[in-house]
């Protein structure tokens, strides 16, 4: 990941992080929330989307699912070079975590002799 990836993906955790502690504390510090059920229920809430935001986020920087790695292919074994072809096919895979479901894409690759296309494992 290149630095300024990374700026723009702490960039956004702090912009996630700034709406879920205003979810918690609105403009007053209490937002509606009184009972004790209420405050842990919202805090739990807001800290579980963080917690999904970071697995995916961090799950999708992968280095098997970036160009230029090589992957076996399922049916030949040969090695196969990921392209970095944004345009090719990729697909939606989800993970349930303990912090509930997560979703991430993963880009398919297509191997140069037998014509598998795959998807990486991970
Ligand atoms: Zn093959």
């Amino acid at each position: 990941m290149t630095a300024d990836v990374l700026d723009r993906k702490r960039a956004q955790f702090v912009a996630l992080a700034e709406a879920a502690f205003h979810r918690m504390f609105g403009s007053d510090g209490q937002n509606g929330l009184v009972t004790f059920a209420e405050r842990e229920e919202r805090a739990c809430e807001v800290t579980d989307e963080l917690a999904r935001w970071l697995m995916a986020e961090h799950v999708g920087q992968d280095p098997l699912g970036e160009a230029g790695v090589e992957q076996p292919c399922p049916i030949c074994h040969g090695p196969v070079q990921e392209e970095s072809d944004r345009s090719a096919p990729s697909a939606v895979r989800e993970l349930m975590t303990r912090r509930g479901k997560i979703e991430y894409r993963r880009t398919a690759v297509r191997c140069p002799r037998c014509r598998t296309i795959f998807f990486p494992p991970g």
